[in-house]
Formats: structure tokens, C-alpha cells, sequence
């Protein structure tokens, strides 16, 4: 069921949980603060209750209505990178629902720099908890229709267009002048240690939060996926296993079976990633045959969400 911006701030303020756009995927979004809401995210997304939710706020006022610490480190970062698809994690205040922080210490923040979330943001003046808008483990949604496609027409979507970013945000932990990267998103490695100006800590001596998001197995299409290094070997496998389709990055291929192309550009490819493994889910294929990635710093996070996404429970 789509909505107006004006119908899901309504919904919002009643305690209501509604799909939102936002730059990175579409996300479910309810009030932060009201239990009902957070419960419902939960059960509508049938996502363990041991996986906490992101916090998004719309002004870095709010940060300290959530947080006990905001070390100078994590207020360096949040300046560069926010609004933008990144998430910091730090100390939680004791009042922060235990729903939400899935019982940890921490809380994760993120501003996000769509206009339409920014919109619902202030218009509904509260901070949204808002993991993404489909079934725990399966693709996440760029598109309103991608929303319906996973939770049902039920379910009340506002329509902002597709995603520009495309995939999930990079997360990052910050415990005083230390920082443990927990996600990769399409925030660098990189940027976050030029801003930092420092490495990555493997903080031994700070207790890192657990992270029950990171299962091995995640954003992943019902159809099975095969990774393939070479070029080569996926056109020679193709040849053999008629119902499948390809995804390539870069130059396109010739060969017998559908076929997909995405930018050589990680930011490009980034945005149509997940667009493109939904249309390759709804062919009905067996198996999907997909190229590794360059091998380049800039495409870690597309890396990190294929081989998630191709991971078979054995
Ligand atoms: P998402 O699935 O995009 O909603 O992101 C949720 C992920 O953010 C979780 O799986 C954790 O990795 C991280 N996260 C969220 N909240 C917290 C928290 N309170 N403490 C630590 N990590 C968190
Ligand atoms: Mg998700």
C-alpha cells in the first residue's frame, strides 16, 4: 500500500511502522523510542530478536539523546561522513530501549542524506529504527516495489525512486580514540582512516560489540548464486548449464544464456547491484553465474556482499 510523505509521518507518530526510501536501501521504519513500533519490525521482518536496529536522526543534536560518550574521534567522523551511508556505533545511554540496542551496550546512528528521509525526519521530529524493508536474510530492496515484493502489499511504502547508493551502509565502532570497522559500505576503508588519521584498531583493549548482522549468510536471492574468479571459467560453465544466468562487470560477454552487465565503476555498480540480482531472481533460474569483482580496494563492500549473498549452509 503506498503512502503520501504527509500519511507516513502520521503513521509514524501513531507508532506505526512504514518503508521508507532512503539513499542506501529502503528501510522499515517506526519510532525508536516506542517498543510496539520496534516489535513490529521485528516480527514483520521476521529478523532474531538478537539483531539490534540503526537509529536514523536527522540533526546531530540528537546524537547525545542516544549516546552516554561522543568521543571527539567518532564527532570527527560523523562530521565528515554524515548525512551520508554511514553508521556509528558507541556507547549507549541506559535509558536507550534495550529492544532496539538488542540488548548491548551500544547504539548504532546514521544520518541519511535522502531528502525524502531527511523530510520524514524532521516532519515527524522523532529518530526511526529502520533495518531494510525485506525478510530477514534476503535481498534488500532498492525500489518501493522491491518493498511489496518482500513484505507484502500489506505493508505501507513510501515511494522515494531507487536508491543511489544501493547497498547497506558502512558501519563503525568507536570506543574513545579507537575505531573497529563492523560493515563495509560504500564509506571507504580509506576515507574513514583519512579523516581518523589513524588505522583501523583491533581494540584488544575495548570489548567489541557483538555483530549478529554479519551472518555468513545474508542479502541473498532464492536462487542459488556461483562466484567465479575467471572470466573464462564462468563463460565455459555457462555452456554447460543452460538454466542459469550471468552477471558481469565491465565489458559485456557473448553467451547462450541471459545476461546481465554492470558498470566497471564501483559506485555505479554498487547502485544497480541489488536491482539487478532481483530482476536475476525473478527469471526462475537454477543457478546464477557471477563474476568476482576487480580485485580493488573501492569494490570491498560489493565483494563482501556477493560472497555473503553466494554462501551455501552445507
Ligand atoms: P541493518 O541490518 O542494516 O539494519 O544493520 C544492522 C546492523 O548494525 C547490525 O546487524 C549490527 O551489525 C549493527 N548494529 C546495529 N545496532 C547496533 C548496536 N546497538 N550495537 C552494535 N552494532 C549494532
Ligand atoms: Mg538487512
Amino acid at each position: 500500500m503506498y503512502v503520501s510523505l504527509e500519511q507516513a509521518v502520521a503513521k509514524l507518530q501513531r507508532g506505526e511502522v512504514v518503508a521508507i526510501p532512503t539513499e542506501t536501501v529502503y528501510g522499515l521504519a517506526g519510532d525508536a523510542r516506542h517498543a510496539p513500533a520496534l516489535k513490529q519490525i521485528y516480527a514483520l521482518k521476521e529478523r532474531p530478536a538478537s539483531n539490534p536496529l540503526i537509529v536514523h536522526i536527522g540533526q546531530m543534536a540528537q546524537v547525545n539523546d542516544w549516546v552516554s560518550e561522543f568521543p571527539p574521534l567518532a564527532k570527527k567522523l560523523a562530521e565528515a561522513f554524515w548525512p551520508g551511508p554511514f553508521t556509528l556505533v558507541l556507547p549507549a545511554k541506559a535509558e536507550v530501549s534495550s529492544v532496539v540496542r538488542a540488548g548491548e551496550p551500544t547504539v548504532a546512528l546514521r544520518m541519511p542524506a535522502h531528502p525524502v528521509t531527511q523530510q520524514v525526519l524532521k516532519a515527524s521530529g522523532l529518530a526511526l529504527a529502520a533495518p531494510s524493508a525485506n525478510k530477514y536474510t534476503q535481498l534488500s530492496p532498492t525500489t518501493a516495489a522491491h518493498v511489496e515484493q518482500s513484505l507484502g502489499q500489506e505493508v505501507a511504502v513510501l515511494d522515494g525512486g531507487p536508491c543511489d547508493v544501493g547497498i547497506e551502509s558502512t558501519i563503525v565502532f568507536v570506543a574513545g580514540e579507537q575505531w573497529q570497522l563492523l560493515r563495509l559500505g560504500m564509506v571507504t576503508l580509506a576515507q574513514i582512516e583519512a579523516v581518523a588519521g589513524c588505522s583501523a584498531s583491533h581494540c584488544e583493549t575495548v570489548a567489541t560489540p557483538k555483530v549478529p548482522g554479519q551472518h555468513v549468510l545474508h542479502y541473498s536471492p532464492a536462487t542459488p548464486i556461483q562466484l567465479f574468479d575467471h572470466r573464462a571459467d564462468l563463460i565455459a560453465f555457462s555452456k554447460q548449464q543452460s538454466n542459469s544466468a550471468v552477471l558481469l562487470f565491465g565489458e559485456d560477454a557473448p553467451v547462450d544464456v541471459p545476461s546481465f552487465v554492470l558498470p566497471n565503476v564501483a559506485q555505479a555498480a554498487a547502485e544497480k547491484l541489488y536491482e539487478t540480482l532481483h530482476k536475476m531472481d525473478a527469471l526462475q533460474v537454477k543457478t546464477l553465474l557471477i563474476e568476482n569483482p576487480p580485485n580493488e580496494a573501492d569494490w570491498l563492500a560489493i565483494q563482501d556482499r556477493l560472497q555473503r549473498a553466494s554462501h551455501k549452509l552445507n
